[in-house]
């Protein structure tokens, strides 16, 4: 439950959105206001995102791309959203998968994504913004898995981005994005509370550099992993009193997506180091936009609504073992994709 944007910066944000918005474009109401853009030339970088895509929407695009894959029309999900992100205004609480056939039937009969979308005039407005969040979520990787009792490596097209739970470990959610909290000041929460055991493993959602670790106020023992291309920043807090951490977590150090990188616990709330001050065990996961640098730390942060994220990641989760020599829990099935090439340890 940890925050650095408060309601008042949040709500500001907002309604200079809205005011962009509605100046630019109409009006959008509710939960739906984004900060559109029609013109992605200005180069200004955006400076919200409401992420409102439901999670069927995102397994029915994220299936068509899939399945596609390798064929003469190869659907791209990111496309598929935003242009139902145009149809629909941002708002996809409505979503039929009625109106995601019909695009994929126009597309494999040959017209193409730029004929259908040119006078959609948040078409690129769109992009971006889901560009930023799952650029990286579909792709190419190679994971080992197991044949005839040996592990061998498959190489596949797919999610490949993991559940922040370790596989086989029960936890509880539900859509908790904005609530107020009151620790420290008045403020909304800007993430998403998973709630387990202590000790459950922690596992990185997305490759990347561990950029911070250490103790914070409000999310106790923490570990924030930036992705490659800069743009997504994952908040891990409240990790396990005493041993929040496995020992490949140093600041600089490169994960993989499915790596182990820590323990569920109840730290944080307190200036104090190492203190269990949350009422209950759970993993705060937090994931942050980043179009400028800007916008890393202070009011201009951008978070996102990580619950239907994480029911799609519900799809994808690293099996891991407790290692006896060390006493750590690591992967079972060992992970690579492109991104990391060349990186330190891969
Ligand atoms: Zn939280």
């Amino acid at each position: 439950m940890v925050i650095a944007v408060s309601r008042k910066k949040l709500l500001l944000t907002a309604a200079v959105s809205a005011a962009l918005l509605s100046a630019a474009a109409g009006y959008f109401s509710g939960r739906s206001v984004m900060t559109a853009r029609s013109d992605t030339s200005m180069q200004e970088p955006i400076k919200w995102v409401d992420f409102n895509v439901s999670y069927e929407a995102l397994r029915d695009t994220m299936e068509a791309d899939i399945s596609s894959y390798g064929e003469a029309v190869h659907y791209d999900w990111i496309e598929l959203l935003s242009y139902l992100a145009c149809v629909n205004g941002n708002d996809f609480s409505g979503y039929k998968e009625k109106s995601l056939t019909e695009l994929t039937e126009k597309l494999s009969g040959g017209t193409d994504m730029d004929e259908i979308t040119k006078e959609m005039k948040y078409y690129q407005y769109y992009k971006e913004c889901f560009e930023a969040i799952l650029g990286e979520y579909i792709g190419e990787f190679a994971v080992q898995t197991e044949s005839d009792d040996a592990v061998v490596w498959e190489k596949k097209y797919g999610l490949k981005v993991f559940c922040p739970i370790a596989k086989n470990y029960s936890f509880s959610h539900y859509d908790d994005f904005a609530n107020a909290r009151t620790y420290g000041y008045s403020r909304l929460h800007t993430g998403h509370d998973l709630f387990g055991s202590i000790g459950t493993p922690v596992v990185a959602i997305e490759s990347g550099v561990v950029e911070s670790v250490g103790w914070n106020r409000y999310g106790g023992w923490r570990i924030g992993i930036r992705s490659f291309d800069k743009k997504r920043y994952y908040y891990y807090a409240h990790l396990r009193k005493d041993h929040p951490y496995t020992p490949v977590i140093k600041e600089g150090a490169v994960v993989k997506a499915g790596d182990v990188i820590g323990y569920l616990g109840m730290t944080g709330y307190s200036e104090k180091e190492n203190v269990n001050n949350i009422n209950r065990p759970h993993l705060h996961m937090g994931i942050q936009l980043i179009f400028d640098e800007s916008q890393k730390d202070g009011s201009n942060e951008i978070w996102v609504d990580g619950y239907n994220i994480l029911k799609l990641l519900q799809n994808n989760c690293s099996e891991v073992y407790r290692d006896e020599e060390s006493g750590e829990y690591v992967r079972r099935y060992d992970y690579y994709e492109a991104l990391l090439e060349g990186k330190e340890g891969c």
